[in-house]
């Protein structure tokens, strides 16, 4: 297929140098005439380890171009945008580079019979990207099928990435433009993610924040390892053993705020523990913040909604389980009440009369009332309630499903409908 990339940077010449190795025949423009000239030249104009070799044989054999922007690449069926996305000062991208190649490409597929498919692999928000696309004018934007396909490379083992990737991720709303862009890759094997334009644009972000915040976690956690005379790197490695856990999908569901008896009070005492031993963990501390943030606003939500009786179900920090202690839905359920709102809650979790212990010591503390608000079943607790706040699987999903049709608002915490 021929494909145009528009942007020799870091990005763009992989992507040209691989799609050129994997059959197609990749014309590269630039605005910079240094980088064109050298690649016309059959070289690399970035330093990326085997890539001049790369760049070298495509460009001898015929399936690797590189002319100067603004040049027509007749027979193009698909263009890549791979321009730089750098920071501004207010944290966001400047999207101006995206732009004016988006207004260009859409001022010349006004001209053709066939949408042009514009792949935009620079990373850019979604709510920015819709932002340039708004700002086109609508007929030519008409013009234009946009499907996302963010870049995961690393620079020095950017081939590699390329070549074998964990998964090719595609994102936007036309069917045929999406499996046209996905016809580019099936050489290399890997699974094709179709997505909408915001989640695959969002998977990229996820990725890179979660690969910062690994870097500052075990950063942090090896400043209270080095300060308490234990070994830094050990603790990581031995930690990074546990696949079950520690590294694996495990706790990368989003719902709602973590609780339970044991990740809030070992949070709480590493930070305190830092906080003795003269390090401030900013990291670990905003993992708390975050968590009582996502109990205050999801309060601050149902309060707004204008609900007054509320069906509450599920209490125990998850299912299976009768211990309340720091569960965060009982900390949810504290506040509601606090509102004024009425509470009838069910768990089957949950008796009254066998709260004991700690269990019973932190019911009294947060929410006194418990006994008198507890329904015996799922049925009473529906029973004249204006609001469903669903915090666990109280009984199977169809029947739950059931009870929430019957109610206009519903808060389904934990994504169990
Ligand atoms: P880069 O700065 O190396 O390259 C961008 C190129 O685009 C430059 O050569 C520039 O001259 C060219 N350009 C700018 N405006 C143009 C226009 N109107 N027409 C033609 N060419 C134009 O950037 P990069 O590192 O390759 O990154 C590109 C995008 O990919 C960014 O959004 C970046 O965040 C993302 N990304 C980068 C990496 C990486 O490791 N570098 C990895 C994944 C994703």
């Amino acid at each position: 297929m021929r494909v145009a990339v528009i942007g020799a940077g870091y990005v763009g010449c992989v992507t040209a140098a691989c799609l050129a190795r994997l059959g197609h025949d990749v014309w590269v423009v630039d605005t910079d005439a240094f980088k064109i000239g050298e690649l016309a030249a059959g070289r690399s104009p970035v330093l990326e380890p085997g890539l001049d070799d790369l760049v070298a044989g495509m460009v001898a054999g015929g399936r690797l171009h590189a002319v100067p922007a603004g040049t027509l690449i007749d027979g193009a069926e698909i263009f890549i945008v791979c321009v730089s996305t750098p920071s501004l000062k207010s944290g966001g991208v400047d999207s101006r580079p995206v732009q004016r190649v988006l207004a260009g490409l859409a001022r010349g597929a006004g001209a053709r019979t066939a949408p042009l498919v514009v792949v935009v692999r620079s990373t850019i928000a979604p709510n920015r990207l819709h932002q340039v696309l708004d700002g086109l004018p609508a007929d030519s934007r008409a013009a234009l099928r946009i499907v996302a396909n963010p870049e995961f490379l690393r620079e020095t083992t950017a081939i590699a990435d390329f070549e074998r990737p964990p998964f090719v991720l595609l994102g936007g709303d036309d069917a045929q433009a999406l499996d046209r862009v996905a016809s580019l890759y099936q050489g290399l094997g890997a699974p094709i993610h179709k997505l909408d334009l915001a989640t695959a644009l969002l998977v990229k972000y996820a990725s890179n924040a979660y690969h910062a915040l690994k870097i500052a976690f075990a950063n942090e956690v090896a400043l209270v390892a080095g300060a308490a005379g234990a070994d830094p790197r050990k603790v990581m490695t031995v930690f990074a053993e546990d696949r079950i856990l520690n590294v694996s999908p495990a706790y990368l569901r989003p719902g709602f705020a973590f609780g339970g008896s044991c990740l809030p009070k070992d949070v709480r005492a590493l930070v305190a523990a830092g906080k003795e031993l003269g390090e401030p963990l900013p990291l670990l501390r905003s993992i708390l913040e975050s968590n009582r943030d996502r109990i205050d606003r999801t309060a601050a939500a149902i309060v707004a909604s204008g609900v007054r009786r509320v069906a509450f179900l599920g209490l125990s920090f998850k299912r299976g389980t009768d211990d309340l202690r720091e569960s965060p839905y009982l900390l949810l359920a504290a506040q509601l009440v606090g509102h004024g709102l009425q509470l009838r809650i069910f768990d089957p979790d949950v008796s009254a009369a066998r709260l004991l212990g700690g269990n019973r010591q932190y019911v009294e503390e947060y929410l006194p009332d418990l006994a008198g608000l507890l329904a015996s079943s799922l049925e009473a607790a529906v029973q004249g309630a204006d609001g469903l706040v669903i915090c666990k699987r109280v009984t199977d999903q169809e029947s739950l499903r059931g009870v929430a049709a019957r109610f206009e608002h519903v808060v389904d915490l934990e994504y169990v409908l």
